[in-house]
This record gives structure tokens, C-alpha cells and sequence, in this order.
């Protein structure tokens, strides 16, 4: 299977300029499958961009646009309102815990972060108190626009400008298996300890449930309770990033939801319209919303865009939602998810793979160098499954509606490319 693309006009700004010319071109995707403008299917082992989660052409979704594009496609959310805005708004409220109650719609997942850090600081401002600084983890990843950006000190997201805000990033102390220890939790609590003591009180602490971008990395039991336990102790906002493990990819409804707790803020995008048109939110508690109605600034957040809650995306949000409870999409991931582990661990025993982890249908294969997670990643595409790898981790995250069958499919065909790679490398 070769690449198939002519030169382009289309400038796709995350790809390396030299790379783009051998790029892949999709053509088609159905169910759990896509198919390239060589003909080949392979079985979609990243959901699209980790979006496609109730997988591709739906029929339900397609319908749900449908209709909504020949009712009404849009109307200015400034001054008016309409259904499936304001239906999704408060569906999410049903689903998220506590007083999670009300909600932005945006387009992105960074505009989500951009909208959770002008809500979190603005809220400082609001209660008389003017704390600006934001805690992330060095390895998250919340986005690309440049208030998102800054939150990460993952390489590739590096950029030349600064916040307008302090930011400090804590590091993660060690391999991503030494985390998974009992004492896993208690490092890593020490650390955020550390950074929110060593400033000024911080506004926000932000956090993804599991590192997606910066490789997969499973967070130790324990620590997110824990970390909702020291942001309490110091008054500071726990912002969860669900960008990446909202909407079931975990296992759950929501990351968090596997340590019981219920964060400040919470952003949303990708599952939330499976990827069929962009969609975001961010969700904040009743009493943060309710510093908002004070003068001098009860005019609002000040901050929104165009298409925020297109009334189409909305539409399709509110069927997901539908689809997902239909076809039990969360329990499926934490079925499927815990058979692809267990058997994708066994892959351990090969002189290639230095660790495997996951959480419900989000796996990572790390690899004991980049080389050799591009050549077991270049296998298993050209065996037919597609996966990404990058800075050595091959990371699988199959739509939820994968079946039993195409999930041993999917082991078979990775042990395989590992034991491909492996042959050649000796
Ligand atoms: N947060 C997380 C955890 C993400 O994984 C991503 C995207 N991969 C974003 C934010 C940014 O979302 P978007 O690309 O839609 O701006």
C-alpha cells in the first residue's frame, strides 16, 4: 500500500513541509473502516483524529444534519438562541456531576481551553481577587491557539511567545511505568504541591484525565481525587481537559468519572459530534457563572465566535449523545478496551516494546526507540490498520463502536507488525 497525493496547494500546518507530498489521501470511511484513494481499507485504529468515536457514516448522525440543515442551519448566537443549543446545554448538565451546569459552545477543543482560562481568571477578577497563575502538566496538551499553547512544554507545541499569564508546568517525574507504582500518586501530588506553594495563589490548575498527545500516559490511581483534594485546600479551580478522554474514550462517560470527582471546569470536544462537525464546550459550576452577573461586568464573558453552538454541530452533539446510550458506546470501550490491553501487553516480551498502557480505548505501545515505533506503526498501516506514532509511542484509539471481531483483528495485526519490525531490526 503506497502513499497517493499530487502536489498540493493545501497547506496542512502540523505536517513537516517535507512530508506532506507522501500523505496518505482518504477518500471514504464506513463503520470502523477507511478506505485511500489506492483502494485499500484499513481498519481505523485512531479514529480519525481521535474524534470519530461512534464511528464513520453513521446513519443517525447523518440524519440528525440533516434535518437540522433543512430547519434552520445557524442563527446569531449573540442575540438569539435555538433547540439544539440549548437542548445539548442542558443534557450536558444532566450528565456531568454536581453543579457543572452551564455551558459555552465553542468550535475546537482550544478555543474550549481558551474559553476555560478567560472563564477561570475572569472569575478571580469578578470575586475581588486577582490571581492569574495556571498549573499544567509540562507533558499536556490543551490546544494550539496561543493562550493553549502556552500551557504545554511538549516540544512540538513549542513557540516563541509567552502567556500574559504565569504559567508553571510540572514535569513528570519518571517513566510513565514507574507512575503506575503505589507510590505514583504521592510523587506527583508532591510536585503540583510544590509548584501551587512555590507562587502567588494559582487560579487554575488544568489537566488532562490521561496525557493523550504526551504519549498516552495513564495517570497513577489516586492522584486525580487527590489533586481535587490540594486545589481545595489552596481555593484554586481544577480545570479537566476532556478534549481528548470525554465521551467514553476511557472507558467512562469522562475521565475524571474514575475517581468519583467533579472538577470546576470542565472542556469538551472531539466525541462530543464523533468528529462529524466541530464542536466544542466548556462547562463551568453554577456559582462560577453566578460571579458573572455582578457589575461592573454582568454584560458576560466577552468572549464567543460565530459558529459557537452551530445549530447543525449541536444537533448532531444531541444525536451522539443518543447513539451512545443506544449502543452502550461506553461500556463497549471498557470492554474492548480491556481485551485490546491484555492482549497487546503480551507485546512487552519483544526487544522492541519497552511498555504498554491504556485505558479503556486509549492504548499506547512505546517503543525503545522513534525508529522502531515507525517501523512497527509503518508495518501495522501496511498491514491495514491504521495507527499514528510519534516520539516513539504507537498510540491506538479505534472508535468506540468497535466490534469483538475487528478488535482481534486489530491484535493480530499489531502483534504482527511488532514481530515484522522486530525481524528486521535484528
Ligand atoms: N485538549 C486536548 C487534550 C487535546 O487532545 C486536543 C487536540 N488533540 C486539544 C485540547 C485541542 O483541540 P483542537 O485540536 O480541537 O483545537
Amino acid at each position: 500500500m503506497t502513499s497517493s497525493t499530487s502536489t498540493s496547494s493545501l497547506w496542512r500546518a502540523w505536517t513537516p513541509i517535507t512530508q506532506q507530498a507522501g500523505s496518505l489521501r482518504i477518500v471514504e470511511a464506513r463503520g470502523n473502516r477507511v478506505r485511500d484513494a489506492e483502494d485499500n481499507w484499513y481498519l481505523d485504529g485512531v479514529s480519525g483524529v481521535l474524534n470519530a468515536s461512534c464511528g464513520h457514516g453513521h446513519p443517525r448522525l447523518i440524519e440528525a444534519a440533516n434535518q437540522q440543515l433543512q430547519k434552520l442551519v445557524h442563527y446569531d448566537p449573540m442575540v438569539s438562541s435555538h433547540d439544539p443549543a440549548e437542548t445539548l446545554a442542558s443534557r450536558l448538565a444532566a450528565i456531568l456531576p454536581g453543579e457543572l451546569n452551564e455551558t459555552c459552545l465553542v468550535n475546537s477543543g482550544s478555543e474550549a481551553t481558551e474559553a476555560a482560562l478567560r472563564i477561570a481568571l475572569q472569575y478571580w477578577h469578578n470575586i475581588g481577587e486577582g490571581r492569574n497563575r495556571v498549573i499544567t502538566f509540562e507533558a499536556g496538551y490543551h490546544g494550539t491557539t496561543h493562550l493553549a499553547q502556552q500551557l504545554s512544554g511538549l516540544p512540538f507545541t513549542v513557540s516563541e511567545w509567552s502567556a500574559p499569564f504565569p504559567i508553571d508546568r510540572v514535569a513528570l517525574p519518571a517513566s510513565p511505568r514507574a507512575l503506575r507504582t503505589e507510590e505514583g500518586a504521592d510523587t506527583l501530588i508532591a510536585l503540583f504541591a510544590q509548584a501551587i506553594e512555590a507562587g502567588p495563589p494559582a487560579a487554575a490548575v488544568m489537566v488532562e484525565p490521561l496525557l493523550g498527545l504526551g504519549g498516552c500516559v495513564v495517570l497513577p490511581n489516586g492522584f486525580l481525587a487527590r489533586l481535587r483534594q490540594l486545589c481545595d485546600q489552596h481555593g484554586t479551580l481544577l480545570i479537566l481537559d476532556e478534549v481528548f478522554c470525554g465521551f467514553g474514550r476511557t472507558g467512562r462517560m469522562f475521565g475524571f468519572e474514575h475517581e468519583g470527582i467533579t472538577p470546576d471546569i470542565v472542556t469538551m470536544s472531539k466525541g462530543i459530534s464523533g468528529g462529524y462537525l466541530p464542536l466544542a464546550a466548556v462547562t463551568v459550576t453554577s456559582p462560577i457563572k453566578a460571579t458573572f452577573t455582578r457589575e461592573p461586568i454582568a454584560r458576560g464573558l466577552r468572549y464567543g465566535h460565530t459558529t459557537g453552538g452551530h445549530a447543525v454541530a449541536s444537533a448532531v452533539g444531541n444525536a451522539v449523545l443518543d447513539v451512545m446510550a443506544d449502543e452502550k458506546l461506553v461500556e463497549n470501550s471498557a470492554t474492548q478496551g480491556a481485551l485490546l490491553l491484555d492482549e497487546l501487553r503480551k507485546l512487552e516480551s519483544s526487544p522492541l516494546v519497552t511498555d504498554v498502557r491504556g485505558l479503556g480505548l486509549v492504548i499506547a505501545i512505546e517503543a525503545d526507540s522513534p525508529e522502531s515505533a515507525a517501523a512497527i506503526g509503518n508495518a501495522a498501516v501496511r498491514s491495514g490498520v491504521m495507527v499514528r506514532h510519534e516520539r516513539g509511542v504507537i498510540r491506538i484509539a479505534p472508535p468506540l463502536t468497535i466490534t469483538a471481531d475487528e478488535t482481534t483483528e486489530m491484535i493480530q495485526k499489531i502483534s504482527d507488525a511488532v514481530d515484522v519490525a522486530a525481524t528486521a531490526h535484528a
